[in-house]
């Protein structure tokens, strides 16, 4: 598992819906601190004994009580392995202490992700390139977000270059990538005050040149069912 932003039962039920219980999960792999990925990790962690992988400056975010043993602290530019699945961690820009983004792969198929960046780097391209499924931050209509109601702080903060990525600068993104693998891609962490569902998939669909009905979107309720290969 990726992050867990959820309670232990909310989490529990997610995994239900696509068929999964606590026991099989062998990993948490973290992203970084931010409430909305790391909340949820300890609890679930600690309740069902499961080992969590993080940068040394995510891992000062655990609480005080959080286990050692249950720690891997992992470094951000080497590849990991969670039994049968490779882990490729690359560091992204966000204001977090050390962030990190994941390719995950099974020596067939790479698995790229990436929810949380201010803007794209050369790295994080290297490492997202030739991936056969993304799943790629589509946070924010940038005309919504400044019409939006969010104080001009945090309006400055989301749109700034540690923040996160909007609809237009993610499509970008992924069409500077080397696609020719590529069979999957699902817009993910879908701000719901600044963003529409439709926006993101016009964007991609547009600098991609493909059918907008291809493209995925991942909602925070039901999050997105599983694909084949
Ligand atoms: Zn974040
Ligand atoms: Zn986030």
């Amino acid at each position: 598992m990726m992050d867990c932003g959820f309670g232990i039962a909310e989490t529990k039920a997610r995994l239900e819906r696509v068929g999964l219980k606590p026991c099989d999960l062998t990993g948490i792999v973290v992203t970084h601190e931010h409430d909305d990925h790391l909340g949820g990790v300890a609890a679930f962690s600690m309740k069902h004994a499961i080992p969590v992988y993080m940068t040394r400056g995510t891992s000062h975010w655990l609480p005080p009580e959080f286990p050692a043993v249950l720690v891997r602290v992992i470094d951000s530019h080497s590849t990991f392995e969670v039994q049968d699945l490779r882990v490729e961690p690359f560091p992204v820009p966000h204001d977090a202490r050390e962030p990190v983004q994941y390719v995950f792969g099974d020596g067939n198929a790479r698995v790229g992700v990436v929810t949380d960046l201010g803007c794209s780097t050369h790295h994080v391209e290297e490492k997202l390139s030739g991936c056969h499924a993304l799943v790629v931050e589509c946070n924010h209509d940038l005309d919504m977000l400044w019409g939006g109601s969010y104080p001009v702080g945090l309006k400055q903060r989301v749109a700034g270059r540690f923040g996160h990525l909007d609809n237009r600068t993610a499509a970008a993104m992924v069409k500077n990538l080397e696609r020719s693998q590529l069979r999957h891609l699902v817009a993910a962490h879908l701000s719901q005050q600044n963003n529409r569902p439709a926006l993101a998939v016009t964007a991609l669909a547009e600098a991609l040149g493909c059918e907008e009905s291809w493209i995925g979107v991942a909602s925070q309720q039901d999050g997105f069912g599983w694909r084949d290969a």
